[in-house]
């Protein structure tokens, strides 16, 4: 999924959970649910091209606005959020640290968080319905932070 569904899921999710390690933990093991729903990724086959870096520094302006709309600048009273916000997305940072053009880099350990990874993703859907997924686990996220973690 997108860094904007998985950092805002994870940050939510966070809040929730009330412990900052258990924020962390939490959000990671979420990513690999939200993965397994169909979603749209920005892979262009694992090569990093100009559409797929143009589309990843959009998410994340998109993720950062969202974040910064819903927490503002106080990120000392919304320390769950951030912790959680990382766990959301630190399986993808770690994907992007240990595994080039689908080789791991640091041997089994990569090379196994690579293939369960991978193996959780389902069938992807088109760009319109992928998206879709993405946009309806934000507005979920944003409404259970609303009505119950704020
Ligand atoms: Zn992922």
């Amino acid at each position: 999924m997108l860094i904007a569904a998985h950092s805002i899921s994870g940050g939510v999710l966070g809040e929730l959970v009330g412990n900052p390690v258990a924020a962390f933990i939490g959000a990671f093991l979420l990513h690999f649910v939200l993965d397994w729903l169909p979603h749209y990724d920005t892979t262009d086959d694992g090569v990093f091209t100009l559409r797929q870096i143009a589309f990843i520094i959009f998410d994340a302006i998109i993720a950062a606005l969202i974040i910064l709309f819903v927490i503002g600048f106080s990120f000392t009273t919304h320390q769950l959020f951030f912790w959680g916000a990382l766990g959301g997305i630190f399986p993808d940072i770690i994907e992007n640290l240990l595994i080039r053009n689908d080789e791991p880099i640091y041997g089994n350990l990569g090379l196994s968080f690579h293939r369960f990874h991978v193996s959780v993703h389902l069938a992807q859907p088109g760009a319109i319905a992928g998206i879709g997924m993405q946009l309806i686990v934000v507005v979920i996220s944003l409404f259970a932070y609303y009505s119950i973690a704020k």
